[in-house]
C-alpha cells in the first residue's frame, strides 16, 4: 500500500494542507481560513478539517505522518506566541494534533521546515550544510547542519533577519536597530521604492504596473518591473541584494558555510539580484571562504510551505 504524508502550512490568514508522496510531490492540496482572531481552539479545528479532507481522499490508514510548519518560535512541538494569532501564548500543537489523529506528528518553525524541504527535495539536495534565507514579507531563515535543522537550545536559531548591518540604522520591530529586515523586508522595500519614485526625473514602469497607486507596490511588482528592464526597479533590488549580502557575510564568517539558498517571494526575482548578493559576500567575506561561496535560488517556490511541513515526517 502507498504511504502518504500530510504537510500543513499554518499561516495567520490561511491553513494550507497537502498530501505529499515520499518523493516530495504534492498530490492534493486544500486550504481554509485560519480564523486566527478566534484563538487556538478554533485554529486547531481548522487544521483538523483539512486533515479529514485528506483522510477522505487517501484513507486514514495510508497516512504515515503529519508535519506542521508554524510561524513563531517552536520548541519541542510547542508553538510560542506566533505573530497575528489571538490568545496564543504557548500551545503544544504537536501533542494536540497527535492526540486528535493518533498519527505521528511533528511541528516545526515554518522557515526551518522550508529549509529542510530544500535539503531533501530542492536546491540543497545532497548538501549537508547550508544557510537558508526566506526573503519575503520579512527576512527569516534556517540553518541546516549535518543534514538536520539546527535549533539551538530554545528553538530560536536561524533568525537571520535580525542581523544588524548598522548600529545606528532604522528601528526594527525586534527592538534592535539596523536589522537587515528593516532594510529589505516588504514594508521597507515598498517604502524605499515610493520615495525613489517621488524623486524628480525618475520615470518607472512600476507606476504603470500599480496603475498609479503607489500603496500597491509590493516586492513582486518591483521584481516584474526589473524583469522588464526598469532602471529604478533594478537599482532598488540590486541595492537590497547588496545589503542582504552584507548581513550574510557576517553569518558565513561565523559559521563557515559555503552554500546560501535564498527562497521566499523574492526568489522569483531576476538573476542580477542573486549576483548582487554573491558579489557582496565574495568581496566582503574572510579571504579563505571566498572561493567556496555559492548563492543558490530555492527550488520549491510556493510549494515550500506544504512540502517543508511534510518533509518533517518523510
Ligand atoms: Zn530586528
Amino acid at each position: 500500500m502507498s504511504r502518504y504524508y500530510i504537510g500543513i502550512d499554518l499561516g495567520a490568514t490561511t491553513v494550507k494542507t497537502g498530501c505529499v508522496s515520499s518523493e516530495g510531490k504534492i498530490l492534493l492540496e486544500t486550504k481554509v481560513s485560519t480564523e486566527a482572531h478566534q484563538g487556538p481552539q478554533v485554529v486547531v479545528q481548522k487544521i483538523m478539517k483539512t486533515v479529514e479532507e485528506m483522510y477522505n481522499r487517501f484513507g486514514k490508514a495510508s497516512i504515515e505522518g503529519i508535519g506542521i510548519g508554524a510561524p513563531g518560535i517552536v520548541h519541542n512541538g510547542i508553538v510560542k506566541a506566533p505573530p497575528n494569532i489571538s490568545e496564543w501564548d504557548e500551545v503544544n500543537l504537536q501533542s494536540k494534533i497527535a492526540n486528535l489523529t493518533g498519527i505521528k506528528t511533528i511541528v516545526e518553525n515554518d522557515a526551518n521546515a522550508a529549509a529542510l524541504a530544500e535539503a531533501k527535495f530542492g536546491a540543497g539536495k545532497g548538501k549537508n550544510n547550508f544557510l537558508f534565507v526566506i526573503w519575503g514579507t520579512g527576512v527569516g531563515g534556517g540553518i541546516i547542519l549535518d543534514g538536520k535543522i539546527y535549533h539551538g537550545p530554545n528553538g530560536g536559531a536561524g533568525e537571520i533577519g535580525h542581523t544588524s548591518i548598522d548600529f545606528n540604522g532604522p528601528q526594527c520591530n525586534c527592538g534592535n536597530k539596523g536589522c537587515i529586515e528593516a532594510y529589505i523586508g516588504q514594508r521597507y522595500l515598498s517604502q524605499r521604492t515610493r520615495e525613489m519614485l517621488k524623486l524628480p526625473g525618475v520615470v518607472s514602469s512600476i507606476e504603470t504596473l500599480v496603475e498609479g497607486n503607489l500603496d500597491r507596490i509590493e516586492p513582486h511588482v518591483i521584481a516584474v518591473a526589473a524583469e522588464q528592464g526598469d532602471a529604478a526597479a533594478k537599482e532598488i533590488l540590486t541595492e537590497a541584494g547588496t545589503l542582504l549580502g552584507y548581513a550574510l557575510t557576517s553569518i558565513v564568517n561565523i559559521m563557515d558555510l559555503e552554500i546560501v539558498i535564498i527562497g521566499g517571494g523574492i526568489s522569483a526575482s531576476p538573476r542580477f539580484v542573486y549576483d548582487a548578493i554573491t558579489q557582496t559576500i565574495q568581496t566582503r567575506v574572510l579571504k579563505p571562504h571566498r572561493q567556496h561561496i555559492q548563492v543558490l535560488r530555492a527550488e520549491l517556490g510556493n510549494a515550500a510551505g506544504i512540502i517543508g511541513a511534510a518533509s518533517l515526517v518523510i
